[in-house]
């Protein structure tokens, strides 16, 4: 058994309005109470959820996580939300480079970078998604594209800063779609995501580095996921909304 972190984070997306938000993170917080789990929770919140959900949940049990963060540090940016307020929050987390935001929101690979490094510079966990659409993967180009994510954002980074970062690898044809990956091929995958950090940073920081799965994983599939030696844990979005649908996912550890 490895001594990496595992994870189980929820993506609610646009769902829920703020008294549902603070609603469900009060009932997972109670269901988490009542157990002891092997891995660390989080939930990947709406920006104006934040501060009430921090609130509303134990720190030791629940991690917060915001869902997307600014490029820029402050200033006249309408209508974003930087690092550092979401860090002022009590959120310890950030979700960048969701599949959803680099098709829908024209994020790119230097925006990101920039995510990243102002996440870190805030004390944020950045949970960094990667992943191919099905085109990518039926041409068996899946590999390149992942590890070309991988070093266009992040390997600008330190040993010590990359240290800090949690893997997301989320087939697109897998998000919402109720088509998950199999765990052999979630496996390879994140086998080799793990060797490219190794060819960067050296065994010990790649080792160390928590590869979430994400993409349509829910109660019956998450234990044949997490079974996998470098499947570290899950981002969970649909199956994140509900207690009886995320508890089960979370026990899987
Ligand atoms: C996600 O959006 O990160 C995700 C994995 O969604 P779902 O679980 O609904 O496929």
């Amino acid at each position: 058994m490895n001594m990496r972190k595992k994870i189980v984070a929820g993506n609610w997306k646009m769902n829920m309005n703020l008294q549902e938000g603070v609603a469900l993170a009060e009932e997972l917080n109670e269901a988490l109470k009542a157990k002891s789990v092997k891995c660390d929770v989080v939930v990947g919140t709406p920006f104006i959820h934040l501060a009430s959900v921090a609130d509303a949940v134990d720190a030791s049990r629940i991690g917060v996580a915001a869902q997307n963060c600014a490029d820029k540090v402050s200033g006249a940016y309408t209508g974003e939300v930087s690092a550092a307020m979401v860090a002022s929050t009590g959120a310890k987390y950030v979700i960048l480079g969701h599949s959803e935001r680099r098709a829908y929101y024209h994020e790119t690979p230097e925006m990101l970078k920039e995510k990243v490094l102002l996440a870190l510079a805030n004390g944020l966990t950045p949970i960094f998604c990667i992943g191919e659409v099905l085109d990518e993967r039926e041409s068996g180009k899946h590999f390149e594209v992942v590890q070309s994510q991988i070093e266009a954002s992040l390997f600008g980074l330190s040993a010590d800063d990359f240290g800090r970062i949690v893997l997301a690898y989320e087939p697109v044809w897998a998000i919402g779609t109720g088509k998950t990956a199999s765990a052999a091929q979630a496996q390879e995958m994140h086998a080799f995501i793990r060797r490219t950090l190794t060819g960067k940073y050296g065994a010990e920081v790649a080792d160390r580095t928590s590869i979430l799965y994400g993409g349509s994983c829910n109660a019956s599939n998450a234990q044949e996921l997490f079974s996998n030696p470098d499947v570290d844990g899950g981002l969970i979005g649909g199956a994140s909304l509900g207690v009886d649908k995320f508890m089960p996912i979370i026990e899987a550890f």
